[in-house]
């Protein structure tokens, strides 16, 4: 079957790469010495510190995610010591493993699969480390196999409230430019994100803020590491930076998307990711009235602004239906991701996204669903317009999300 028009990308991650971004890659290779190549790399590097709210500094891999994982990794701790990991999907599952392989005592604290990181629990961990051994404590913002987002400031609270001196790392790979981050004002010592999500750009960069506090740490580390090795990059030339030849296109490309980022400005970013995923948020809550789909996250407030899972009932293969509507309605969603593996999907909605690209994912997800035969409760797409029209009248608060969702948590509204 020939596909025609645009494919419509639902995954989160990779995003959509605007035309503007890739228009400004298609440049010859140059001399990356050359002062105009650097200063424009420089100014990227400055611009994400904008991004990650930081007077700290930035530093670029040519990596993807899990490379910029490794970086606070190697840098701020060493072989032997002593990270609390709380777990709480694939990814803080997968960072948690990395940890482990690099040497370092991995605490990992289980979390429940479909809430927000238990607060609570994190601090009575750090409370009873009284002799602090944990050197570090390393959390996701938004665990993308979930489509849960964590409160990052009160994880924060908590470790001041315990007076634990760990260095705080946050991953913000599906956050940044998606959801509210302001590294410095959150006392984040150490944060990190790809080029793929938030930042609307092509896969193979990413990026590490350290602040004061995690420089001078990172001067005095002695976990063994070259490629990774911040100090290295705080030279003058971007030969430097890069550890070797820069990523020219990627650079221009990444310079477009953060001017995009800029013109649209960072708070409007944010709050279109919010308008928009309450949108799915309206769609989804009216497909479940069939009671074959659900979402995963059971706390309404904690679900995340850039990616929505939403659970299958038994007997339903989601990834039948994500098959057709891949191949027969051009709209790539994601897959439920281990032990959702099979039993769910999930709706990725950051980037360079609008409302016709929302209002036509959803609608290709209903066309699927009746592929599959999968029950869905009808008017979801209208439930979707009238929270887009509500939010453009102003009336947020309003959002059927959250009128409807008392009810199908099974609790009575007062
Ligand atoms: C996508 C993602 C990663 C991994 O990024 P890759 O570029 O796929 O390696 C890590 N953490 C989170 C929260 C993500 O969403």
């Amino acid at each position: 079957m020939t596909l025609r028009g645009r494919i419509f990308l639902a995954t989160p991650g990779p995003t959509n790469v605007p035309d503007r971004v890739l228009r400004a890659m298609h440049r010859a290779a140059e001399d990356f010495a050359a002062p105009a190549f650097s200063g424009v790399a420089r100014s990227c590097l400055d611009d994400l510190a904008k991004v990650f709210r930081t007077t700290g500094e930035v530093f670029s891999f040519i990596g993807n995610g899990h490379a910029a994982w490794e970086v606070p990794l190697v840098n701020l701790v060493e072989p032997g010591d002593t990270v609390l990991m709380p777990v709480s999907g694939r990814f803080s599952h997968y960072w948690a493993e990395m940890a482990e392989k690099l040497g370092l005592r991995t605490e990992r604290l289980e979390m429940d699969r479909r809430l927000p990181l238990d607060v609570g629990r994190i601090a009575d961990r750090l409370r009873a480390d009284t002799e602090h051994r944990i050197k570090a404590l390393l959390v996701v913002q938004t665990e993308t196999a979930t489509g849960i987002r964590s409160d990052i400031e009160a994880i924060r609270r908590a470790l001041d409230e315990v007076r634990h001196p760990a260095l705080f790392v946050v991953d913000a790979v599906a956050s940044l430019a998606v959801e509210p981050f302001a590294m410095d004002d959150w006392g984040i010592d150490c944060a990190l994100t790809a080029s793929q999500k938030g930042l609307m750009s092509t896969p193979g960069l990413c990026f590490t803020a350290f602040n004061e506090r995690a420089l001078e740490v990172a001067e005095s580390c002695r976990h063994p590491r070259r490629y990774f090795d911040i100090c290295f990059r705080r030279g003058a030339m971007s030969y430097q930076w890069f550890h070797g030849t820069p990523p020219l296109q990627q650079i221009w490309g990444l310079r477009e998307a953060l001017d995009m980022l800029f013109e649209e400005g960072l708070g409007e970013v944010v709050e279109r990711h919010r308008r928009l995923a309450d949108a799915v948020r309206a769609c989804v809550a009216r497909w479940s009235e069939a009671g074959a789909l659900s979402f995963h996250a059971m706390d309404p407030a904690s679900r995340a602004n850039g990616v929505t899972a939403i659970h299958t009932a038994p007997g339903i293969d989601p990834d039948a239906m994500r098959r057709s509507a891949r191949d027969t309605y051009s709209t790539a969603l994601g897959a439920g991701l281990g032990e959702l593996e099979g039993r769910a999907f999930r709706i990725g909605h950051l980037g360079d996204l609008n409302e016709p690209m929302i209002l036509g994912t959803l609608a290709s997800v209903e066309l699927a669903m009746r592929r599959s035969a999968i029950p869905f409760g009808r008017g979801g797409i209208e439930a979707a317009i009238e929270s887009l029209a509500l939010a453009d009248a102003g009336v947020e608060a309003m959002s059927p999300a959250r009128t409807t969702e008392p009810a199908s948590l099974g609790i009575t509204a007062a």
